[in-house]
């Protein structure tokens, strides 16, 4: 056996997504080159201009919704499927870990078509780059907000630091292996 097949828990980078052709959040290529991370990706900038939000986030799903899920991923379904007990943790938001096959999932910042209330519990998964405007709650009639968590406001150095924490937790329960982790 493989030191790969003997994997439990797996770690996957946003470069996995900006192998399938995804801009990434972050660091070379990605999106936060061409716009301000503030003024899109935090729930303050979301409550100052939901329209604008939303708008970038389904231009992004639109992106996402035409690429296929890579090798890589594809690899990961096949491991998943030949270890008894396998966690997927991304970075990766964009849900074509989903779209691969990859069965349990850990999304470290959520799921880019996951829509959630900004006040409530509702939420619901969306299948395309659907409707205009802000959606409305079913339920209490708040803000529906993009189902993404990006610390951008956090220190580079802080968020390594957890990262750094993550892997260290993830060793400590089996052997980790950590895939394009930028
Ligand atoms: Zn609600």
């Amino acid at each position: 056996m493989t030191p790969l097949e003997d994997a439990r828990h797996l770690i996957a980078g946003p470069g996995i997504s900006a192998e399938s052709g995804v801009p990434t959040f972050l660091g070379p290529g990605g999106l936060w080159r061409n716009f301000r991370p503030e003024d899109l990706a935090t729930f303050e900038a979301f409550a100052k201009d939901p329209q604008l939000v939303w708008e970038w986030y389904r231009w992004r799903r639109s992106l996402i919704a035409g690429v296929h899920p890579n090798p890589s991923r594809l690899a990961l379904v096949e491991l998943e499927r030949r270890t008894p007990v396998f966690t997927l943790i991304t970075q990766n938001a964009d849900g074509l870990h989903d779209r691969a096959g990859s069965k349990n999932i850990r999304k470290i910042h959520g799921d880019i078509w996951l829509t959630r209330c900004a006040l409530c519990s509702y939420q619901r998964v969306d299948t395309a780059a659907e409707n205009e405007g802000v959606p409305r709650c079913p339920d209490c009639a708040a803000p529906l907000r993009p189902g993404v968590e990006v610390p951008l406001r956090q220190p580079v150095a802080q968020r390594r630091r957890q990262q750094q924490t993550l892997i260290q937790v993830v060793r400590s329960e089996s052997l980790a292996v950590v895939i394009s982790y930028g």
